[in-house]
């Protein structure tokens, strides 16, 4: 064998070469990776809703042995808890070995996605064809919602307090919905308009139905006959809308994607990617050296408000409780405390580099993506990770050969975008982001790969397992 030149000795020892993951990655870890996937696959179809996410969660986590979480219950090493806020936020922990004053780790994603609500007086009828109107719900590309197929998903409660569920589109034979667009021979003056004109919000119209009600002389007898369908499938009348909470989303199975079936499509990823992976990665983690916790959380798309929001003081008091139960101050556990803010990042995509920094993005396949700081125009809004808190998950992923990358979302100036760790680290908790990369993100077919998504688990594990 030749022997190395000098420059050879010196870019190995100085330069950082970035490798595809898959050129990285061990035998062991793609048989898990592909376990792991399905296992995602199965989740994401299972929760199409912040609701049925925690539904699904909490079903996985009794399996595993978590009970709910009581004020005034006693803890030791091993215990598993979770506590459900309003059915729409999820907090699980596995208590350590150390006290909860040496601080816990955490990992914390959102679990509601992009969608269409619908708005609380939303049955209409136009020219004999039902309809439903939809209030959009966090940074959705309009045109993007329009000539797809689509459910209904959410709960409706009754004037009697009763609630009903609803999931139209889930089974094998269930009716879609959808909201119609133009078709190009009469579409010249709709062309014209900006992207972001084509389609407004009040164009977002839910077709739910055309057919009238039979053998009367009356007006609107196509509205009169849905809710009729309604009120006979679910016992509710049309006021109830009033107290509902439904949600249209995009009628799309998670599906491989690719030839190679690399890739993963599924609505919903952002962020249940990241909340996937901080669950399965806190089930099987068994007696850690610090108690290990896991939040996911409702609002993020909106701006983390709202009693489910990741500002709701739900987390402090589940916190708090637990800390109660060994006798220390919150304080003290959330000064030593650590958090992984687990959200989405934005893949590169080299069919859009325009908005794109070659040198600082996010790329596929290259593994879970970190964000020293996150935000807009000068880092606005973020909270920029300290130099010691990077160092920190650095050494902490490297120790556990998880495939990871540091990247920014987007060029300076292009655009930028807000997660739930500045509120983690206005608590007194150093946080850095941490999450998957995704392509077409908050569109409803978004694409991740199946590496990044088995290498967010596995850091996530990392965190929690670290000593
Ligand atoms: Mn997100
Ligand atoms: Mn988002």
């Amino acid at each position: 064998m030749e022997e190395k030149t000098q420059g050879q000795l010196r870019r190995e020892a100085l330069l950082d070469v970035k490798k595809n993951g898959y050129d990285r990655l061990t035998a062991e870890d793609e048989v898990a990776m592909k376990a792991y996937c399905e296992d995602y696959k199965r989740f994401l179809d299972a929760g199409k809703t912040e609701r049925e996410v925690v539904d699904e969660a909490v079903r996985l986590a009794q399996a595993r042995g978590f009970v709910p979480f009581t004020r005034g219950m006693t803890v030791k090493p091993g215990d598993k808890f979770y506590r459900i806020n309003r059915g729409k936020a999820l907090m699980l922990a596995v208590i350590g070995e150390k006290s909860m004053a040496d601080g816990v780790s955490i990992g914390a994603a959102h679990i509601d996605s992009p969608r269409l609500d619908l708005k609380p007086q939303p049955v209409y009828e136009d020219t004999e064809l039902g309809y439903l109107k939809t209030h959009y719900y966090g940074g959705i590309r309009k045109y993007q919602w329009v000539a797809i197929p689509l459910e209904l998903h959410g709960v409706i409660v009754k004037k009697d307090g009763s609630s009903v569920k609803v999931a139209i589109g889930t089974n094998p034979g269930d009716p879609v919905f959808t909201i119609n667009d133009l078709l190009p021979h009469l579409a010249a003056e709709q062309s014209k308009k900006s992207l972001n004109e084509g389609i407004t919000g009040e164009q977002l119209n839910l077709l739910v139905g055309s057919r009238p009600f039979k053998d009367d002389e009356g007006s609107e007898r196509v509205k009169l006959a849905i809710l009729d369908i309604l009120n006979q499938k679910y016992g509710i009348v049309e006021a109830d809308f009033i107290s509902a909470e439904l949600e249209v989303v995009p009628a799309f199975k998670a599906s491989d994607v690719g030839f190679d079936r690399s890739l993963i499509g599924a609505y919903g990823q952002d962020d249940r990617v990241c909340g996937y992976a901080c669950l399965a990665a806190l089930l099987d983690t068994e007696v850690p050296t610090h108690t290990a916790v896991c939040m996911l959380a409702d609002k993020e798309e909106v701006g983390s408000t709202g009693v489910s929001g990741m500002k709701s003081a739900a987390f402090d008091t589940f916190m708090s409780d637990l800390c109660d139960a060994q006798r220390v101050s919150l304080k003290s556990c959330y000064e030593h405390s650590f958090c992984l803010s687990a959200d989405v990042t934005a893949a590169f995509d080299p069919c859009f580099p325009g908005p794109y920094e070659k040198r600082n993005s996010a790329y596929i396949n290259y593994g879970v993506g970190f964000a020293k700081y996150t935000g807009s125009r000068g880092k606005g809004g973020s909270s920029d990770a300290s130099a010691e808190v990077v160092g920190f998950v650095r050494r902490t992923m490297d120790a556990a050969g998880v495939i990871w990358q540091i990247a920014e979302l987007g060029a300076v100036d292009a655009g930028g975008g807000g997660t739930v760790a500045s509120m983690m680290a206005e608590r007194d908790i150093d946080t850095l982001d941490a999450g998957t990369p995704v392509m077409a993100m908050h569109s409803p077919f978004e694409i991740t790969s199946k590496l990044d998504c088995y290498m967010t688990y596995k850091g996530m594990k990392a965190l929690y397992q670290h000593n």
